[in-house]
């Protein structure tokens, strides 16, 4: 079938502002119908998540042509495997950004998101049965961590979609598959947040803010959110935050952690330098955890001394440590509880026509979540 998508011919390279050389077109590819284990997912909602940015200006290296997009929710079209037990025509499904194989060794002791199959698919820009779905005349189109969401419609392997309730508003449910999967699972995973616990968290974009609200919802107690946009402090402030920029936070921090540091202090900025200043935030014995990914030629500098004669242990964080199809309905529990106020993150709904004005917003710090209907 025709679908519209967003399409990226080459990575790096492109000059800012992305609204005048438009590294993305909307383009017209075909798209191949779901090869048995696979679903036809008509896309409804997709967000622009900075890992959509790291493979437009160069950071994260991806085959090209690469449609792209991995945060979204859709409706299930059509099935490949018509005898699908846990999937039908009309099922609401949020997609995951790493489909997991379930047979490698990873997968069956529990930690589906380091499963090898599924990061070599993704690195190799193809759904995890092999090849791509997309084509751009006679070429393959790759597809962005299995999903490529930026588009009217998209085939997926059904280990990348969990099903959801049908009545969660689609430019919310988008969100779940990769900000709050991946914030809110550091949290309740990877670190293992505990209620009365102080945290810090560097970084409020859309993983920083989900790793806000779970940690709010967890009940800790002093937290503390540093990022340099006033707006953005302004939200976490509101979800009961104390809010500093990393101007004020050398100065501030002190007073407000008397044990020399906190808890548990999170990274989610995705720069060496940050993580460093983050590993310096937390107290003797503290767990340090960084989800962003920085440029792979960055490198971490810290006295190795440290980690034990401080005792502090340094955790990264994958994917929120998720299982997806476990924690996505939870989350979604804990939004509908009004404890995790997702809608937070929501900066605006777009069209799919806008995204390279929307790339600028995000790459400008002046955006969380933008969401685009197709
Ligand atoms: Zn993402
Ligand atoms: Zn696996």
């Amino acid at each position: 079938m025709r679908i519209k998508a967003a399409l990226l011919d080459q990575s790096g390279g492109h000059a800012l502002p992305y609204d005048e050389t438009q590294p993305l077109r909307i383009a017209d590819l075909e798209l191949d119908p779901p090869r048995p284990g696979e679903l036809l997912v008509r896309i409804d909602a997709a967000s622009l998540c900075h890992s959509d940015l790291s493979v437009v200006n160069g950071d994260r290296v991806r085959p090209m042509p690469m449609a792209l997009g991995h945060e979204a929710t859709g409706i299930v079209e059509a099935l490949g495997s018509p005898e699908d037990a846990e999937f039908a025509v009309g099922d609401r499904v949020i997609l995951a950004f790493l489909p997991a194989c379930g047979e490698c060794s990873r997968c069956k002791g529990g930690e589906p998101y380091m499963c090898g199959a599924g990061a070599a698919a993704n690195g190799e820009g193809r759904l995890l049965n092999g090849g791509c779905r997309l084509h751009d005349g006679a070429h393959d189109v790759h597809h962005h961590l299995g999903i490529s969401a930026f588009a009217s419609h998209a085939v997926v392997d059904r280990r990348s979609a969990v099903k959801v309730d049908h009545d969660l508003p689609p430019e919310i449910a988008a969100l779940f598959g990769c900000a709050v999967l991946t914030g809110a699972g550091a949290v309740f995973n990877s670190a293992a947040v505990r209620a009365g616990e102080t945290v810090i968290i560097y970084g409020l974009g859309g993983v920083g803010l989900s790793a806000l609200l779970a940690a709010r919802a967890i009940g800790t107690s002093t937290l503390v959110a540093i990022d340099p946009s006033a707006e953005k402090r302004d939200i976490a402030a509101g979800l009961g935050a104390i809010a500093l920029s990393p101007l004020e936070a050398p100065k501030a921090l002190p007073a407000l952690f008397p044990d020399g540091g906190a808890d548990v202090v999170l990274e989610t900025v995705g720069r060496a330098a940050v993580l460093t200043t983050a590993y310096q935030a937390a107290r003797r014995g503290g767990r340090v955890c960084t989800v962003g990914l920085p440029n792979p030629a960055e490198r971490f500098d810290i006295p190795a001394i440290s980690l034990v004669a401080e005792g502090k242990t340094l955790i990264g964080s994958y994917m929120g440590s998720a299982i997806p199809a476990r924690d996505i309905p939870r989350y979604i529990a804990l939004w509908k509880e009004g404890r995790m106020p997702v809608e937070k993150l929501l900066t605006s709904v777009n069209k799919l026509t806008d995204i390279n004005i929307l790339m600028d917003a995000l790459e400008q710090g002046q955006a969380i979540r933008q969401v685009m209907i197709p």
